[in-house]
């Protein structure tokens, strides 16, 4: 039985999330698949930063750090975060960027294991989480290793020489989606520490830190939170933890008393000890605004849709473009995904610049991935159906040899 658009639209009649895509300011015509890099514009993250702007730095000024309580936000942004991610509110903080997160835990964690050397982590793990890491490797002076194993050969490669398992949830290319739960309980069986990244996860659907025992986590707030360009991250550090990790950017906003002036550095109890600088408020109002309205979701809603939006892509490229190269890169059952769908094309790049012509709006990702991410939130299942209408366009009319697809800019 072949599916059609008004089918489609029936599953969009029955979408519970269906209304919220009216809060986010999306242009007419665009297909925007591409949330899981860059959210989509909250309509009040527009009018909050402008009020921000215009009353709170123009007419109040300095005095809005107490009035308008800018000193509270790191704290307050990221208690909005918790429940997304199955955390407490007193375990996260809205701060840095992923990268500087990933630096700051790994290193509290290698403190917590001072007998151990080893930072294991997984092959197709985000670049720039593998280079933190080495980079602080260097900086301990070559005493500590990072070991980067294939993610079917954790199990065996978690040894008691292991300090750290530093993995994302979702793999950013295929957008496989890791048994949290099950690889903490093995990096715990062996006394290491369980760094999550969930750069791909908060805001797509609902994650259990807690429930999975994580000690740290990190991630962004500019993908699935619609946070905005640059959006500060988060970063996560289990309760268990929070008199006894430290971590080694030692900023004033870490410290005991940041207003006391001191020469001397204190850590300040409890998760405000992660903060290193001035928190930048134009930013996190944005990104609050993005957490706003995650308010009356209910989480469960965000992973079915996030499921069947997936379904619905695959099985339509599987009926509309029979033998047409593309490969699917994403796990089948949706239980095993992330929020996106990947497929393998040896032309990936410019099949995905041609789309893009036509407003269907995704990724590539070196070097042959065409990665197509479902917000949840925003995205119907009448998208679905039109992308893959204008992705068979492209590849029946061979739309990608155009030269100009060829063209590799600096950002993909
Ligand atoms: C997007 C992403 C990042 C980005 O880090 P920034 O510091 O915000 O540039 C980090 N890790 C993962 C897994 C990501 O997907």
């Amino acid at each position: 039985m072949s599916l059609s658009l008004p089918d489609c639209r029936e599953m969009d009649s029955a979408d519970p999330l269906a209304r919220h895509r009216d809060a986010f300011a999306l242009p007419e015509r665009i297909i925007y698949l591409d949330g899981n890099s860059l959210g989509a514009l909250p309509k009040l993250a527009a009018q909050r930063v402008h009020d921000v702007i215009s009353r709170q730095w123009g007419q109040d000024l300095i005095k809005s750090w107490n009035l308008h309580d800018w000193i509270g936000a790191p704290a307050r942004v990221g208690g909005k975060i918790a429940r997304l991610i199955g955390a407490k509110p007193n375990e996260v903080m809205a701060a840095d960027s992923t990268s500087l997160n990933v630096f700051k835990t790994l290193h509290a964690a290698l403190r917590l294991r001072p007998d151990r050397r080893i930072i294991l982590s997984d092959e197709a793990n985000f670049p720039t989480d593998l280079y933190m890491a080495q980079g602080l490797a260097e900086l301990l002076g070559s005493s500590h290793e990072i070991r980067i194993v294939p993610l079917d050969r954790i199990a065996t490669a978690l040894t008691e020489e292991i300090a750290v398992l530093m993995l994302t949830e979702v793999d950013y290319r295929t957008g496989r989606l890791h048994d949290m739960a099950a690889l903490t309980k093995a990096a715990h069986d062996k006394r290491a520490i369980a760094l999550w990244d969930l750069a791909h996860s908060a805001g797509a659907f609902p994650v259990d830190l807690n429930g999975c025992g994580a000690d740290f986590a990190v991630g962004c707030g500019y993908k699935y939170l619609n946070g905005g360009p640059g959006a500060p991250a988060f970063i996560f550090v289990a309760e268990r933890w929070h008199d006894t990790a430290e971590q080694p950017l030692f900023g004033w906003m870490g410290h005991e008393a940041p207003f006391a002036f001191d020469l001397d550095y204190r850590p300040r109890p409890g998760i405000h000890r992660f903060l290193v600088g001035t928190p930048p408020i134009l930013s996190l109002t944005a990104l609050e605004a993005g957490l706003d309205l995650f308010a009356d979701v209910d989480l469960a809603d965000l992973r079915r849709k996030s499921g069947a939006l997936g379904d619905l892509f695959i099985a339509l490229v599987e009926q509309e473009l029979p033998g047409s190269g593309l490969v699917l890169a994403s796990p089948r059952k949706a239980a095993e995904r992330g929020s996106q769908v990947s497929f393998r094309h040896p032309e990936g790049y410019p099949i995905m610049q041609a789309l893009i012509a036509r407003g269907v709006i995704g990724d590539f990702r070196a070097p042959d991935i065409l990665r197509f991410g479902l917000a949840p939130l925003y995205v119907s299942f009448a998208d679905i159906w039109n992308a893959v209408a204008h992705l068979k366009a492209v590849m029946a009319g061979m739309e990608w040899q155009r030269p100009e697809f060829r063209r590799r800019a600096a950002v993909t």
